[in-house]
């Protein structure tokens, strides 16, 4: 934990009596005054490269405008996202202070330490290792001493203000402590019995979330749906497809197993790989997979879904799983919610919406219209790990409808038996998921609802937004970036820098 993350902006948050402050590192993001709100139009003034370049931005801030994954390339994606965070730092860079260009301050990061992936070769951290396990004990003070020697020298440092690589992957302070309690607790949750706490907590967690996010009313556990907390949105777009398939075979797939060869899921060219892989996993292979055609925005067109269930009923298939995204992975593309939900609803197909990364913008009351027809959606999934301030692993998933779920999943073995499930009195949230053990993770998830708030938290996702839509004005006003996707999504912006037009610095 560095210091440059003592945040100063806590008290836009909270009381200023308050002694959150002590907490090491962040706190609420404030929203950047002066950014301006509106959409993003030509009428900037800015010119982004060459502020970049008149200000003498370090070489690692020009060359993460130019490819987030830090290796020079002529395509560029200006992430909004985490990024946010350098904010935080303009105390720490006192020194790099240019004038004026709030952005470009934010943006500067300590050029000591560059983010991105490590200088390294295959191999080296392995040969910094003995060959051998230990066989004697030994002082947890050379254990710390290797840690610096062997392992941090081959980190990549995603929790860097300035790392932009793929999507956001924040953690906060009490996502942390969250976790270490959990760790500290040990606490193996996969029964409501073998942990009351874990999973009422998780209940109670999910529903809260699903209030603050303006999901429907069926995924609440008060209703026929609910939450549960995955590992990964790539497992829950999984167990979403075993429902999927339990339901549509109603019931026959627990007994039987899929029919490979009549089954079909569909998703775009834009959805992200792991509901191919889900369909592989679940035996249906990628050849189950349709693809349907998107539109110049990069969504699924509707019509071209309606055209494929209906060719494929009439060939004998049967439908089981619709992928709608909201924000997909290459460009935060949305597909349209509203329209797909009936089609769905008229072929019985169940709709998964994919919403792992731009989900949690829900919670921002003025974004929900993105997600607009989210009550068509049979089960959705967002990462709290990408954009909510919440370490890795904490995707929140629900289902409207929680007995398709258990349905495919629930086995109840002599040895897991108990009183309160025999009675069914209680969820036993291991039948929610592919594994049976199951850590603590709400722990977190409440530590960082409860020290930011929901007002936190709608503040931290409006900086990102309104930084992203200030950086894509930049960016269209300079005629040495290409805007090369339309976005819907209001955090982020796709720009093309061409090499020719501008080459960043290398790096020192
Ligand atoms: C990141 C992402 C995933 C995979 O998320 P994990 O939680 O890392 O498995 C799936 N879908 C979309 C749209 C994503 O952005």
């Amino acid at each position: 934990m560095r210091s440059s993350r003592t945040g100063g902006t806590l008290r836009s948050c909270r009381p200023p009596d308050d002694d959150r402050g002590q907490v090491p590192f962040p706190c609420c993001v404030e929203p950047f005054p002066g950014v301006r709100r509106g959409p993003c139009g030509p009428r900037s003034s800015h010119r982004l490269a060459e502020r970049l370049r008149s200000q003498r931005l370090r070489p690692a801030a020009a060359s993460l405008l130019t490819d987030p994954s830090g290796s020079p390339s002529s395509r560029a994606i200006l992430w909004g996202g985490d990024r946010a965070r350098s904010a935080h730092d303009s105390r720490a860079v006192p020194a790099a202070r240019p004038r004026g260009g709030r952005l470009d301050r934010r943006l500067l990061v300590e050029g000591r330490r560059l983010p991105g992936p490590v200088a390294g070769l295959p191999g080296d951290v392995r040969a910094g290792l003995p060959a051998q396990p230990p066989e004697q004990p030994e002082p947890f003070s050379t254990v710390l001493a290797d840690l610096e020697r062997v392992v941090l020298p081959g980190v990549t440092h995603w929790q860097h203000p300035g790392f932009f690589g793929y999507f956001p992957a924040n953690t906060s302070g009490p996502s942390v402590l969250g976790d270490l309690v959990s760790a500290g607790l040990g606490v193996q949750g996969m029964s409501w019995v073998t942990s009351p706490a874990a999973t009422e907590l998780e209940q109670h967690v999910m529903d809260w979330f699903a209030d603050l996010l303006g999901l429907p009313a069926s995924f609440r556990s008060t209703a026929a749906g609910g939450g549960v907390v995955q590992d990964s949105s790539s497992g829950a777009n999984l167990v979403a497809l075993l429902a999927a398939l339990h339901r549509t075979s109603t019931g026959a797939t627990v007994r039987h197993g899929v029919e490979p060869d009549r089954a079909t899921v569909y998703v775009s060219a834009e959805t992200h790989s792991s509901m191919e892989k889900a369909a592989r996993i679940a035996g249906l292979g990628s050849e189950s997979v349709r693809m349907v055609e998107v539109d110049g925005d990069l969504a699924m067109r509707p019509a071209a879904l309606a055209a494929r269930l209906e060719r494929d009923v009439a060939r004998g298939y049967t439908p089981v799983l619709v992928c709608a995204t909201v924000g997909t992975t290459s460009t935060t593309a949305i597909d349209p919610l509203a329209e797909l939900g009936p089609i769905c609803q008229k072929y019985g197909v169940w709709l998964h919406v994919d919403a792992a990364y731009a989900g949690v913008s829900g919670i921002v009351p003025e974004l929900r219209e993105l997600q607009a027809g989210v009550e068509w959606a049979d089960s959705y999934t967002t990462d709290a790990h990408k954009w909510l301030l919440t370490g890795f692993d904490a995707s929140l998933f629900w289902v409207a409808d929680r007995a398709a779920l258990t349905g495919a999943l629930s086995i109840l073995p002599e040895y897991l038996r108990n009183a309160a499930t025999d009675a069914g009195a209680v969820v036993d949230l291991r039948d929610w998921q592919i594994p049976l053990g199951r850590r603590f993770r709400a722990l977190k998830l409440w530590f960082v609802l409860r020290w930011y708030g929901a007002e936190g938290l709608r503040a931290h996702i409006r900086s990102h937004v309104a930084m992203a839509q200030q950086l894509a004005a930049w960016a269209e006003a300079d005629e040495r970036f290409d805007v090369v996707a339309p976005t819907r999504s209001p955090s982020s912006a796709c720009a093309r820098a061409g090499p020719e037009r501008w080459t960043p610095t290398s790096r020192p």
